[in-house]
């Protein structure tokens, strides 16, 4: 960690030159950073917005600070990639845990979901106790599923490029990916069918609710390894931090200067373009030279935005982005409500579905989470901060005539899903603040809105991205739009083992 330059990099001490620039400090953009600052790369950050995290930002307005996006966090256990990360670099970031992760709440039934495995087989077996064994049979196999997969994520030498060392380890593990290999192309519902739970509504309703949140697709819909390594989402060092996440976006903005890169807020990165062999970044501030650039964007933000002849590389980008447009946007409500609403001090987060025989989105189902009390920086005295998310529909969005009036009926479905299934919050409401598409858009630039990632439908298409590859030479994307895909944990291993590629290339 840190010390000499990485291997095959020059030390450069051009001030504007840099040994990689990362466009972007999302979690994506930030994952790849450190891990090129952690080598002894000299690396620059370019962020658009005067602050760190992008979807995964906490901003302040009117007195409050609100958790743009994003609330809810795993990695932080032993051994993953957060807790390494605060751990190594000694971030004052604290987190507490959470019992239960999420309360879903529908007309029918309320699940406690608790943060491991076998105390949420308890809580299904307790709506129907003849289903025990099934359900034992199913999340034990979920379990071998999601193990064998984030293990792949936590231990780098287990990722390309594959050392004869790691090839050995990978040929101990064969039987391990065989059941891999027989679930790809697969939904996840298929794979509940098989244990005979398909008719269990408790579980479907929570799978769909899960699904959507996490792979963007309904459960019937979803790829089953990516739904089923998607559901240790509560089992997997699942956390709220402390005075928001925007805390560790900026507590790895640090990390990344005390190494000796450079992280630059509020500029926004305009062009790049080729000239001698490296890459030329133009931003708001000035220009900047690097032989690697890190592109935390949308394919089709990159784009727009790269200088290339390079037709394939055009017609790569702009195969994903069509990919990105089979997904969400999100409408949002940034909530002040008195504090003592009950839920006890903690923060806690309520996932609502007001009709779960409807589609699990457009105020349909709503994703709540209320700060802890003891934030009291968040929200003026006596108030909590909370933010409510729902799926938005982009095709539809985009074609209505009007897009205002189409956003705003999505969140006056998400204010009676809120007053129907969590009255004791709706009657607290002091202050409310609206976000759509648009305003995604505004903040984080992500086209059109665009936020989630790819949705991962049942196909085989998921795995050719497997592998991080260049978009043009010394060009890499990172992201949501990138494997292993959305939430900030898999953002940022992303962005980390797409740095290490780059770095060995
Ligand atoms: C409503 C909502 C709720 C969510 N809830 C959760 C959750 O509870 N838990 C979870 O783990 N995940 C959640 N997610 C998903 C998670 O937030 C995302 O997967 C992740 O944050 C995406 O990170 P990213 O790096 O791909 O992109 P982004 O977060 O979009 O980051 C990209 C960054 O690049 C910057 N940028 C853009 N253009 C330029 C430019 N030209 N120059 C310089 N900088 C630029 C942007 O300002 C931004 O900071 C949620 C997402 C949303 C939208």
């Amino acid at each position: 960690m840190g010390g000499g330059p990485a291997k095959g990099l020059s030390v450069t001490r051009d001030p504007n030159s840099f040994d990689a620039v990362v466009v972007g400090a999302g979690f994506g953009g930030l994952g790849a950073a450190v891990e090129l600052a952690e080598s002894g790369a000299r690396v620059l950050v370019l962020e658009a917005l005067n602050y760190p995290g992008g979807c995964a930002s906490t901003f302040s307005r009117g007195g409050y600070r609100f958790e743009a996006g994003a609330t809810l966090f795993s990695g932080f256990g032993e051994g993953q990639l957060m807790r390494t990360w605060i751990d190594r670099h000694q971030l004052p970031v604290e987190v507490d845990w959470l019992d239960p992760i999420i309360e879903l709440r529908t007309p029918q039934f309320q699940l406690a979901v608790p943060p491991e495995r076998e105390a949420l087989i308890d809580a299904f077996a307790a709506f129907d106790p003849s289903r025990r064994p099934a359900l034992q049979r199913f999340f034990e196999r979920q379990r071998r599923v999601a193990d064998t997969l984030w293990e792949l994520f936590d231990d780098p030498e287990l990722l390309p490029p594959l050392t004869l060392q790691s090839l050995v380890r990978h040929a101990a593990r064969s039987p391990r990916y065989l059941p891999l290999l027989r679930l790809m192309n697969t939904s996840l519902m298929e794979v509940v069918a098989q244990e005979g739970l398909h008719d269990f509504e408790p579980l479907r309703i929570y799978f769909d609710a899960l699904c959507q949140i996490t792979v963007q697709v309904s459960a019937d819909r979803a790829e089953a390894p990516f739904a089923l390594a998607a559901t240790d989402y509560c089992f997997r060092g699942t956390a709220h931090v402390r005075g928001g996440i925007g805390v560790l976006a900026e507590s790895l903005c640090q990390a990344i200067q005390t190494m000796g890169g450079e992280v630059r807020l509020a500029d926004r990165v305009k062009s790049l373009r080729i000239d001698g062999g490296g890459w030329v970044v133009q931003s708001r501030r000035g220009t900047v030279r690097t032989p690697l650039v890190v592109a935390n964007l949308l394919p089709q933000n990159l784009r727009s935005m790269v200088s290339t002849a390079d037709g394939g590389a055009l017609r790569r980008l702009d195969a994903m982005a069509s990919r990105v447009e089979e997904g969400w946007g999100a409408a949002m409500l940034y909530l002040g409500v008195e504090a003592d609403a009950p839920h006890g001090e903690g923060a806690h987060h309520l996932e609502l579905v007001a009709d779960p025989r409807a589609p699990f989105v457009a105020g349909n189902h709503i994703f709540c989470s209320v700060s802890d009390a003891r934030e009291t920086d968040r929200a003026p005295a006596g108030q909590r901060t909370v933010t409510v998310s729902t799926h938005v529909d982009m095709q539809a969005l985009r074609k209505s005539a009007s897009p205002g009036a189409y956003v705003a009926q999505i969140q006056k479905r998400m204010r009676a899903t809120l007053a129907k299934l969590a009255p004791e919050l709706h009657a607290g409401i002091a202050h409310e603040m609206t976000a759509s598409p648009r305003t995604f858009e505004r903040f984080t630039r992500r086209a059109h809105g665009y936020v989630g990632g790819i949705p991962r439908t049942k196909g085989l298409e998921h795995y050719r991205g497997i592998f991080p590859a260049p978009v043009m030479p010394g060009l890499f994307l990172v992201g949501d739009s990138a494997f292993p895909g959305q939430s900030t944990l898999a953002t940022a291993i992303g962005g980390a083992r797409t740095a290490r590629a780059a770095l060995s290339a």
